[in-house]
């Protein structure tokens, strides 16, 4: 017989298609599943599918590519199911996500991890069964106490997730009970998949159709004149909805919560519905308000204006353009009008803030701009408004969104425009998880795919932009002015070291600061203390042995927070009451040393005791409102003094606002970092920007022990370009960015010997294939053990040309390879990170 003859001739012509996965695991590359023929018609690159990896774990991937050859190395499993009729991500992103894993040097896994909105992810969750061939009352076996428990709620149950047998035995750690059962073959475990997102759904009440028209309607209310309660909900329903004039109102119906109210009974509107008069149904329905279109204009001013040009024309030969404008000199007005004009052109626009500056402040400036057309795309938000974000890009309903760095990740397919502001901020960088990428460079990337232009916007332009301007690489536009008769502010430098000799400060204020402050509250002006750091006081010390409580898991000590009594950890969360004594040798005085936005709240209380004030850090903003209650209530001029970390510096627009107190730039300037001028400089003067910025001039003052330092007076003198060329030479005299590319590696172990082996290896294993010059370190992190592992930390540093750094990180992934083949080593993880500020 040949083998002809078994084929029916339709299957002849079947061909077998073969799907590239991409799956949520740290895995470099795509895996081949098979395609049942009867989903050969559904499959599409970008769609998600459910398939089994390993022998027992059920995934959700995305399709990455679609072929017809079969894997060469195994046996291709076929999909189990195909969950959309439409992709979800679209082949440009494909092509993105591949850019971010080979730059990023992470897998395309752990790019698509973090892309996807929760929401578009299916959990998949361990439950258990009772195994089919176990008869637990025929069963001679000896079961724990606890066994027998999930025995028995099994045979009443079916099935058990792992979060319920551990609350049914009220235990943390139910491993070693269902291992034992498994082993016993009492039970088997299997995968439930679930999909998170749920669209909002409304119920609404309409009549049913054949009570509309006049004459049916009459015959409605003779049927309910004896029943007056009935009768008030048909009359309540049609003076909502007259469906007298117009009857295809009907079809919408109205909302069923607004028949709630006290005169209205739920009752007869239930036996309303059971005898047929109205019907309930359920509509799917937005999480978003709904807002008017188009109501606010923007006017240019005629610097503005001329500046608008000036990035129109740069346009024409640049792919990017650098707008350097002053604190308030109206970049976001200029925004606005481009993204009119884009949105006009019918393409899409995406709008990059940072994650604090992205405020209700400018969304709803925004939003009286742009309605319901824009996307608003938020960490803030719960997963489902960001499937619905996700959503409606897909669908077109938004073509222009505002976004934190995640925005990046949406599923545009037609974007004319991306404008980054405030492109210098270090929150762009995502640091961990991976991609651990920077979302303004990804931004430029993105930009190259669809053709668009990228505007990048500062008052303080990071060295790396401001380079590729000066290089001509980048278009370069300015605006020197504020807008209106605004003014820069004047600045005062305080002389900490001379205050606190001459015993002319008070607590942590400089004499010039608490008479600034007397002066705004005396004129009623609200002012704005900037501290970058919050909790009490950095640390508490023994008087008498000088015993420092430290955290048992990092290399830290523990900051002290007074409203809670407590002893903090900033990196791992760790907390504990505030001892009583030393633990060191039981001396009963403690005292605080250094000091964060919790203090000098309270200073500020003591010395100013008729001014309210508000302190807005980490820990008062947790909860979803409570930045956005803060800001109202200075904004509306309940607040006189508002103490802050960073969160004060950016985005905000204050009209009362004339004084600004910077405490402690030392810290800043002296943070063990390349960076530290460049940040500092940044830092003071967009807190310094909040001052005076409608029609008085401002005043900042800055508190210093290290007066004599230059790059006070580049701050003071609102001179950035003296300060870039300053910093610009001490890189390049340095080789650091953006003279050179660093990849920063770090090394992860338990154990302090094996973290410092594996870094000591590693290093020398590079240094052999780059050279000496290129390998900085093995080094010791100042914290140097965070979350019970102890780090290493070593930088590549590469120069610009002439280096090929696709081969470079390849080199480095193939290192890190061979180093955990090494049995002693396996257990460190070795980290790279690509641009690492
Ligand atoms: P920047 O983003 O450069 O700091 P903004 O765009 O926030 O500046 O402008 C500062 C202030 O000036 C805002 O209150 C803004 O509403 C106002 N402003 C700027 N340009 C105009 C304009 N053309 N018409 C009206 N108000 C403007
Ligand atoms: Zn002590
Ligand atoms: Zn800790």
């Amino acid at each position: 017989m040949s083998q002809l003859e078994f084929h029916s001739a339709t299957e002849d012509t079947r061909q077998t298609w073969f799907v590239d996965v991409i799956l949520p695991v740290p895995i470099p590359k795509m895996f081949t599943y098979r395609v049942p023929h009867e989903l050969s018609d559904l499959v599409q690159i970008g769609c998600r599918v459910i398939v089994q990896f390993g022998s027992r774990k059920i995934l959700t991937g995305v399709i990455g590519r679609m072929h017809q050859t079969p894997p060469e190395k195994y046996e291709a499993k076929y999909i189990l199911e195909i969950l959309d009729d439409e992709p979800v991500i679209n082949k440009i992103q494909i092509g993105l996500f591949h850019w971010i894993a080979d730059y990023y040097m992470c897998t395309l896994g752990e790019v698509l991890n973090i892309a996807l909105p929760t929401g578009l992810k299916l959990s998949s969750e361990s439950k258990v069964q009772l195994h089919p061939h176990f008869e637990y009352y025929e069963s001679d076996l000896e079961f724990s106490d606890k066994e027998a428990i999930v025995l028995e709620t099994l045979l009443k149950t079916n099935s058990l997730s792992y979060g319920e047998i551990s609350k049914l035995l009220n235990l943390k750690s139910i491993y070693s009970i269902i291992k034992s059962l498994v082993y016993k073959e009492t039970i088997i475990i299997f995968e439930e998949v679930k999909e998170k997102y749920k669209p909002k759904k409304e119920n609404r009440i309409r009549l049913k159709p054949h009570w509309l028209g006049k004459n049916q309607l009459q015959k409605a209310f003779d049927e309910l004149a004896s029943k007056p309660k009935q009768e008030a909900i048909l009359l309540h329903y049609l003076q909502h909805v007259p469906v007298f004039n117009e009857p295809e109102l009907n079809q919408k119906g109205l909302i069923k919560s607004s028949f709630t109210s006290s005169d209205l009974s739920g009752s007869s509107l239930r036996t309303l519905i059971k005898h047929e008069i109205f019907e309930e149904f359920e509509v799917i329905v937005s999480r978003f308000d709904s807002y008017d279109n188009s109501l606010a204009e923007v006017n240019l001013t005629e610097t503005q204006l001329k500046a608008k040009d000036e990035i129109l024309t740069s346009f024409k030969e640049k792919d990017v353009t650098l707008l350097h404008g002053i604190t308030g000199s109206g970049k976001t007005e200029l925004y606005i009008s481009l993204i009119q004009d884009a949105l006009e052109g019918g393409s899409q626009i995406l709008y990059l803030l940072p994650e604090i500056a992205l405020t209700t402040q400018i969304v709803s400036r925004l939003r009286k701009i742009f309605g319901d057309k824009m996307g608003v795309y938020h960490s803030k938000f719960s997963d489902n408004e960001r499937v619905e974000v996700w959503k409606g890009v897909l669908s077109g309903r938004y073509q222009f969104v505002v976004g934190v760095r995640s925005a990046i990740f949406l599923p545009f397919d037609n974007l004319g425009l991306i404008v980054v502001d405030e492109e210098h901020e270090s929150s762009y960088k995502q640091y961990d998880p991976a991609p651990r990428y920077n979302a303004r460079d990804v931004a430029m990337v993105m930009a190259n795919q669809h053709h668009a232009k990228v505007l990048l916007g500062s008052a303080t332009p990071s060295m790396e932009s401001q380079y590729q301007a000066q290089q001509g690489k980048y278009g370069l536009v300015k605006l020197t002015t504020r807008f209106g008769e605004g003014q820069l502010p004047d600045f005062v430098v305080a002389d900490m070291i001379r205050e606190r000799n001459k015993k002319l400060s008070k607590g942590e204020f400089s004499s010039e600061l608490v008479s600034s402050i007397n002066q705004a509250l005396e004129n009623k002006e609200q002012v704005i203390i900037f501290q970058n750091r919050r909790g009490y006081s950095p640390y508490i010390t023994c008087n008498e042995c000088g015993w420092i409580p430290k955290c048992n898991s990092c290399a830290v000590s523990l900051t002290y927070h007074q409203y809670r009594k407590e002893l903090r950890c900033h990196y791992c969360g760790y907390k504990e009451p505030l001892p009583s004594t030393c633990e060191a040798c039981g001396a009963t005085h403690l005292k605080t040393i250094g000091f964060g936005t919790e203090k000098l709240e309270e200073e500020i209380s003591l010395l100013f005791p008729q001014a309210r004030v508000q302190r807005m850090d980490l820990d008062t903003t947790r909860k979803k409102r409570s930045y956005d209650t803060i800001i109202s209530d200075f904004e509306q001029g309940n607040i006189d003094i508002l103490v802050g970390t960073q969160m004060v510096s950016k985005g905000l627009d204050f009209d009362n606002v004339n004084l600004v107190g910077i405490f402690d730039v030392d810290r800043m300037l002296h943070f063990p970092d390349f960076r530290s001028f460049e940040r500092t400089f940044q830092l003071s003067t967009q807190v310094s920007g909040r001052a005076g910025r409608r029609n008085k001039k401002g005043k900042v003052v800055i508190q210093t022990r290290s007066i004599d330092q230059p790059i006070l007076k580049q701050i003071i003198e609102h001179g950035y370009d003296k300060f870039y060329q300053n910093e610009i030479a001490e890189r390049h005299a340095h080789h650091y960015p953006p003279f050179t590319r660093l990849i920063g590696v770090t090394v992860k172990n338990r154990d302090v010997k094996l973290a410092s082996l594996t870094a000591i290896k590693l290093g020398n294993l590079i240094k052999e294939k780059l050279g000496t010059k290129r390998v900085l370190g093995p080094e010791e992190p100042i914290i140097s053990k965070i979350r019970n592992e102890y780090l290493m930390e070593l930088t590549i540093k590469l120069e610009r040309s002439q280096v090929n750094l696709a081969k470079v990180k390849s080199i480095l992934l193939e290192t890190r390879l061979e180093l955990m083949q090494e049995k002693e080593l396996k257990t460190s993880k070795i980290i790279f990170d690509v641009d690492p500020y």
